[in-house]
């Protein structure tokens, strides 16, 4: 299948995200399988020019390459697993407008409730909180779902991260990522083989790619936090499976939750679905407690079978499970130098999942679940 090829010239999208085979900027229309949309455009830089020949040469030049010319790999000497590279220059840190309340580590990174914390016991929520969690949680669903509807090739995911702020400040929110322990942006966006984590930059989405968007934000005192894995265009069998398989994992999980369940069972749960599809299950990260804190108590809900967690689930706690499956056997990861992408070790892709449940008197309720979904 050969898709749209957009116009990639940097002083023609300038910022831009394409939706159209025309470039946004002089509005002329692509030729297919080029990148020229013009006369004006291809005048605008001969370094553009020259990438576009290189392109045609080898359309997989430009698989890590953004849409500046100027953009440059921060890791040259790192032995990276598969072929996503980080594309730096990262944008400027994104502003939050004055009249929006942040969470305690907006400015210094620390989140110095969740470190004191300690070995606390998972809190019980009442009905005030419950509905401060409600909308949180509602308003997660909705960012993501717009973010997830502008995934495409062409588009970078910087982009991404500019889409998911803007429509957390719109809802006068705050995006729970930024400044998380440093983390640098408003949202993670984990491609192909990278697990989770991922920080947007200026790489262009490829057709074929997977991309996972994982959205977190504070509104009114508490998070929510709701993640999916999303296609690029068409892919192929084996990552469409992969996405099934990681869904259908959560769910699995989600159908065992009520007063009295096991913690320690969601991962029994989750880990045969996967392995029955020949993935396997992460067992570095969790999914976790929250509420007025991002992550807390209970601060570890395995993912894998055989797991040691303690607790029983109670009405009124409030959790995450996100299952991450990595394609293969091997359920290990490693760090990109810049301390946050978690890659997979043999370059495999990897998908995930995650949604924030509160358990209630019948069973669970799916906060950041679809509309439809939570009102059943
Ligand atoms: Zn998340
Ligand atoms: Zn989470």
């Amino acid at each position: 299948m050969s898709s749209a090829v957009l116009c990639q010239s940097s002083s023609c999208i300038n910022g831009n995200p394409p939706s159209r085979m025309e470039c946004p900027t002089c509005n002329k229309v692509g030729i297919r399988g080029s990148f020229f949309c013009g006369q004006e455009c291809f005048k605008a830089g001969w370094k553009t020019h020259k990438l576009v020949h290189d392109f045609v040469k080898n359309p997989t030049s430009l698989v890590n390459v953004g849409k500046s010319v100027d953009s440059y790999n921060p890791f040259p000497d790192y032995n990276f697993t598969g072929t996503v590279r980080p594309v730096y220059p990262l944008s400027p840190k994104r502003s939050i407008p004055e009249h929006i309340p942040r969470p305690e580590y907006a400015i210094t990174g620390e989140p110095v409730s969740e470190l004191n914390e300690g070995g606390a016991a998972p809190r019980i929520l009442n009905v005030t909180e419950i509905e401060k969690m409600r909308m949180a949680c509602r308003l997660s669903r909705e960012v993501l779902d717009t973010a997830a509807a502008h995934v495409r090739p062409g588009i970078t995911t910087d982009e991404l991260d500019e889409v998911v702020h803007n429509a957390t400040i719109e809802r006068n929110a705050y995006p729970s990522p930024l400044n998380y322990r440093g983390f640098p942006k408003s949202v993670c966006t984990s491609v192909n083989e990278v697990i989770c984590h991922g920080i947007p930059d200026q790489r262009i989405l490829q057709e074929g790619d997977i991309v996972n968007i994982d959205v977190s934000l504070f509104y009114d005192g508490y998070h929510g936090d709701v993640n999916g894995s999303y296609p690029v265009g068409k892919i192929d069998e084996e990552s469409e499976k992969l996405i099934r398989t990681t869904r259908e994992s959560l769910d699995a999980a989600i159908k065992i939750c009520r007063p009295g369940a096991l913690l320690r069972d969601i991962g029994k749960t989750i880990e045969p679905v996967a392995r029955a599809n020949g993935c396997a299950v992460v067992r570095t990260y969790t999914g976790h407690g929250i509420h007025e804190l991002f992550h807390c108590a209970p601060t570890n809900v395995p993912h894998y079978a055989k797991n040691k967690a303690i607790g029983t689930m109670k009405t009124g706690m409030v959790f995450t499970i996100e299952p991450m499956l990595n394609l293969g056997t091997n359920w290990s990861l490693v760090h990109w130098p810049d301390d946050w992408t978690a890659t997979t070790v043999d370059g495999k892709r990897s998908a995930q999942f995650e949604e924030t449940l509160l358990i209630t008197d019948t069973g669970v309720e799916v906060l950041t679940g679809k509309v439809p979904e939570r009102e059943m």
